[in-house]
């Protein structure tokens, strides 16, 4: 089974730790009748990075992995069910979908720690965070995407990165690249503010036991 890995190339290649699952496959691997099962195996350069039990029940697709945080410790299981949905193609059949926690309707879903969700969602949830830090890093990529011609409401982990007219490539290259330095820079600190979290939560806990 090869690797699940997709959507920006440079941002995954540099940010492998965030897997992605993509309907389209499931369904290929028959993995969307009822009661199909199967673990899924994500790779790069043919080596394993990741492992997830899929298992469809009615319209429902139910998840189970475990996550760890960056330097170690313990294992966290998770067990999500993420509905799915269908509409019609125009050359007949069927197109499935997942539905986000947001209610739209999304081919591709990530893991990030103990949720799936679209890269929209997951990105709201870590520009919420109220680290100065990150607040940075976030108008930093900002502005280069407005370089690249994003207008304000297309900001963000999902913001559209092709060329525009008129510019060099080299240049685009170099904007571009930025970008997914500072994407991996925010997993790096939304990473480290998470660990912060749970070592303040496993201090609390120690306190109250
Ligand atoms: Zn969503």
């Amino acid at each position: 089974m090869g690797g699940l890995l997709s959507g920006r190339s440079g941002w995954r290649r540099k940010c492998e730790h965030l897997h992605a699952v993509d309907i389209r496959k499931l369904k290929r691997w028959g993995l969307l009748r009822d009661g199909a099962s199967s673990d899924i195996v994500w790779s790069v350069d043919g080596k394993a990075t990741g492992r997830m039990g899929v298992r469809s029940r009615g319209p429902f697709v139910h998840f189970r992995y475990r996550w760890q945080m960056p330097n170690g410790g313990d294992w966290h299981p998770v067990q999500i069910a993420v509905a799915t949905e269908t509409t019609p193609c125009n050359f007949g059949g069927n197109r499935h979908w997942f539905t986000c926690r947001c209610n739209r309707r999304c081919a591709v879903l990530y893991l990030s720690r103990d949720r799936i969700a679209c890269r929209d969602c997951l990105g709201l949830a870590y520009a919420s965070q109220s680290d100065d830090a990150i607040g940075r890093v976030w108008r930093r990529i900002h502005r280069l995407q407005r370089r690249l011609g994003a207008s304000d409401d297309q900001l963000g982990w999902s913001a559209r990165t092709e060329r525009p007219k008129g510019m060099q490539r080299r240049t685009y290259d170099r904007i571009d690249d930025q970008i997914i330095d500072g994407f991996c820079e925010l997993e790096d600190l939304i990473e480290a503010g998470a660990a912060r979290l749970m070592a303040r939560i496993a201090r609390y806990d120690a306190r109250h036991r």
